[in-house]
């Protein structure tokens, strides 16, 4: 390619790369489905468009400036939209993951918010997961419905379409994408027995304040 890239830039592509074959592993995205974008300098790394995770390298991953202008060899992400909108309308968040998963997306298909099915749902910012209205893959439209479903959230569903999970890290909302295909999974399981039952927002709440103390002490 010829532009210099620094080790740091260098080490957050490969983990971008080894984050998309990860996703793969967990059964949660496949293909050429889903994309990845990392906050980076005064823009952000996303994942090109189209192209196979198994055969990217550090170099394919598109630097997108916030006014949407790219750098890279290839077309950013389709969705290089909501990425862009995402990143630049909430400061706490550093990394977005946009998946197909099998579960996020039949509930998403269905056309329905996740309740407090689990009181792992707190991980998500709140009691429920929204489910974004339905628009075209890779519109204005669909960026907008997505950061609406997303106040006050890490993460959304995108009717008949998928999921997106964000975090401070790429390590987190990594684990947040699996967290959440989980509880659509844990979901989906409990509709086929009944009625689910569904936790209080107070114990959601005592649940979010619980976690601030959760986990080893070290964790990033
Ligand atoms: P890209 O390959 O353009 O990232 O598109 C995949 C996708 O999931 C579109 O919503
Ligand atoms: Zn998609």
């Amino acid at each position: 390619m010829g532009f210099a890239m620094d080790d740091t830039e260098h080490a957050l592509r490969e983990e971008i790369i080894a984050t998309c074959l990860a996703l793969d592993r967990r059964g949660i995205n496949q293909g050429t489905s889903g994309n990845i974008g990392v906050r980076w300098r005064d823009g952000l790394l996303i994942t090109p468009s189209g192209i196979a995770y198994g055969t990217m390298v550090p170099e394919d991953i598109i630097f997108l400036a916030m006014d949407g202008t790219p750098s890279g060899p290839h077309q950013p992400s389709s969705e290089w939209r909501f990425h862009r909108d995402i990143l630049r309308e909430r400061r706490d968040i550093g990394a977005v993951v946009h998946a197909h998963p099998p579960y996020c997306t039949a509930v998403a298909i269905a056309g329905k918010d996740i309740p407090a099915v689990h009181y792992m749902i707190a991980a998500a910012g709140g009691s429920t997961v929204r489910c974004a209205p339905y628009a075209t893959f890779g519109t204005q439209d669909l960026s907008e419905n997505a950061l609406r479903a997303l106040e006050g959230r890490l993460c959304c569903l995108l009717a008949n379409h998928g999921s997106i999970a964000c975090g401070a890290s790429l390590a987190k909302a990594f684990w947040l994408a699996g967290e959440l295909e989980t509880l659509a999974q844990q979901y989906f399981l409990s509709r086929q027995l009944g009625n689910p039952v569904i936790l209080p927002d107070d114990e959601i709440g005592r649940v979010a304040e619980k976690f601030k103390n959760y986990g080893p002490k070290s964790k990033t």
